[in-house]
């Protein structure tokens, strides 16, 4: 699966791209990360990226013309056939506006062969850009941030560690929160078995795989209960 990240701070990305699973998945070549330079498609001397908002006010907007030229650099299947789901090819606009980014989301995106994600700045991107180039806005939640580099980052991460194979047998994305119960992890331990006083619980050290998993159903379920009753309500059971 192939990313590409367009951006007028390319070297961002040095860093949080680099490490642990991200780094394992592009090492093996389950994922590729692609940068664009936004500033390499302009066409002036001063390479001009953005510009001041039509009807005034403080700020400045990035231009659409480097941004089209960028996406339609890349070659991608016609906007119309992305949206239709016939391309497995997706050109996403970060932005607080944007449809809330979360696991369902990324399950549905790690099923794409090819995401372009364009990373606004200042105070966000001409409008042209959300109506006829990007196939959808994507927010990585209710907050302003001052640019998009970091949501893209994070948009990677959740989406390249679903990909098959990437996570290794041991550890599977179903049982994760979010995950297939719909429902948060369920508490985890490990050594020591007591801690300033603190002990894990009893049946976890056992060693009757019945009752941990049952231990285990009961306490995702009341750590749901208590911090994201929200879920329950939808929960996929
Ligand atoms: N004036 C805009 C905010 C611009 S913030 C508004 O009030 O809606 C500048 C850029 O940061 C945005 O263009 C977007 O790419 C990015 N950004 C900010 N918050 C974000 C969020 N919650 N999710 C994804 N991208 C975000």
């Amino acid at each position: 699966m192939k990313f590409e990240i367009v951006t007028i701070f390319p070297d961002f990305f040095r860093g949080p791209l680099d490490y642990g699973i991200v780094r394992r998945a592009r090492e093996a070549a389950f994922i590729e990360i692609l940068i664009h330079d936004l500033r390499a498609f302009t066409t002036d001397r001063h390479k001009t990226v953005d510009d001041r908002p039509f009807g005034g006010g403080e700020g400045m907007v990035l231009k659409p013309e480097p941004l089209f030229e960028c996406v339609e650099s890349l070659q991608l299947a016609s906007r119309k056939r992305r949206m239709a789901g016939e391309a497995k090819e997706a050109v996403v606009l970060l932005s607080p506006q944007g449809q809330m980014f979360t696991q369902a989301v990324a399950e549905e995106m790690a099923g794409l062969e090819r995401i372009v994600m364009i990373c606004g700045r200042y105070e966000g991107v001409d409008e042209r850009v959300a109506e006829s180039l990007a196939d959808r806005e994507i927010s990585i939640g209710d907050y302003v941030l001052s640019g998009g580099e970091l949501a893209a980052a994070i948009v990677v991460d959740a989406v390249a560690r679903l990909q098959a194979g990437v996570l290794g047998n041991e550890t599977s994305s179903v049982d994760e929160s979010f995950g297939e119960a719909g429902l948060l992890d369920w508490p985890q331990y490990t050594r020591p078995a007591e801690f300033r006083g603190w002990k894990v619980p009893e049946v976890l050290i056992g060693g009757n795989h019945e009752e941990v998993r049952k231990w285990r159903r009961n306490a995702a379920r009341e750590k749901t209960q208590r911090q994201r009753p929200d879920l329950l309500e939808g929960s996929r059971k």
